[in-house]
């Protein structure tokens, strides 16, 4: 079982270590009472929404790889034990790793460490903040402090110059938000590799904006399976990476029903249904990199053409849009422009 295990030593860095950590003891630090989070104090760098999808993590994991990849993890705060799959010697040998590269895989975010790696599932619940060290935030579950940057590794075009990067000379901290704990956040060390829920050999199907998922690889996989449309999409085993929102997104832009069975398709809906995923999220990524900063704590949503847009006019063919299902797990589609 984890315990509460805190981290304030560096290893073969002369990072400072922020005063904030270095007098805890392990288990002292509680899970903070729930408060009023105050959203603007301390104002973060960059948060990452909450349920992300593909676009989101994408984005988010190229925003992270700029501000982080080059510098060590300086220290390590572990506050709600129930977040971290590690064991204390596994925490510990993280001290002094340098970040090599922050990536994304399905929904798992992973932090490639010299040795070790750290991934995270945010599940519905878990958000990401980039801020000083001295930022502490109520429903911090992990955090996760970085030196100054040793290098600059290569980071996506659309990060360059932008104002929400930490300078090389400050230390920012990466902060786990989940009142809810349902984030998880495993260590991967590269002596005994745990297996992580979800990600371990074969759990996973191609990423959905991944290259070598072309036309012909996803007629031969969609035909290997049955059922309705919307969950199939949303089958991490199928493609990996998309959600409730995306699935109806991508399902609008082909003019497919939700409801639809997979085996009623005619050759060229497969073939819709492709060219659709593919470009709703490709646009979305786009949308929101454009939209970092000053939005990208919020969920960016609101280019969406259906989901969360129940009761509003199609905006293809001006019927009012239908809605089914509970809070989460509702479905919007068209009824008129959508078979
Ligand atoms: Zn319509």
């Amino acid at each position: 079982m984890p315990r509460p295990f805190v981290l304030s030593k560096v290893r073969g860095g002369s990072a400072a270590v922020p005063p904030s950590s270095a007098g805890l003891a392990p288990g002292s630090s509680a899970v903070l009472p729930e408060g009023r989070e105050s959203l603007a104090q301390p104002s973060p760098w960059l948060q990452s929404p909450t349920v992300p999808e593909l676009p989101d993590l994408a984005v988010l994991a190229e925003a992270l790889h700029a501000a982080l990849a080059g510098r060590r993890l300086g220290g390590l705060r572990v506050r709600t034990p129930l977040t971290v799959r590690a064991t204390p010697g596994e925490l510990d040998a993280l001290i002094g790793q340098r970040l090599l590269a922050v990536g994304r895989r399905g929904k798992f975010l992973r932090f490639e460490l010299e040795r070790d790696e750290i991934v995270v599932n945010l599940m519905r619940s878990g958000r990401l903040a980039l801020s000083a060290v001295d930022a502490d935030r109520p429903a911090t579950a992990v955090s996760l402090d970085f030196t100054t940057r040793e290098e600059q590794p290569l980071a996506a075009s659309w990060t360059i110059g932008a104002s929400w990067l930490p300078p090389a000379t400050a230390t920012p901290r990466l902060t786990l938000l989940d009142r809810q704990q349902m984030a998880k956040l495993y260590v991967v060390s590269a002596e005994a590799p745990r297996v992580v829920p979800g990600l371990e050999p074969g759990a996973l199907g191609p990423d959905a904006d991944d290259p070598e998922l072309s036309l012909e690889v996803w007629r031969e996989r969609i035909h290997r399976h049955r059922g309705q449309l919307k969950p199939l999409l949303r089958n991490q085993h199928f493609v990996a990476g998309i959600g409730n929102a995306y699935a109806d997104e991508i399902l609008y832009a082909a003019r497919l029903l939700p409801f639809r069975q997979r085996s009623s398709l005619a050759a060229e809906e497969v073939d819709e249904l492709y060219v659709a995923l593919r470009r709703t999220l490709a646009a979305a990524i786009e949308v929101l990199r454009q939209r970092v900063p000053p939005t990208f704590e919020r969920q960016v949503r609101d280019f969406f053409a259906v989901h969360g847009r129940a009761g509003l006019p199609c905006p293809r063919c001006a019927s009012r849009i239908s809605e089914v299902g509970p809070g989460e797990e509702r479905t919007a589609y068209c009824r008129r422009c959508q078979q």
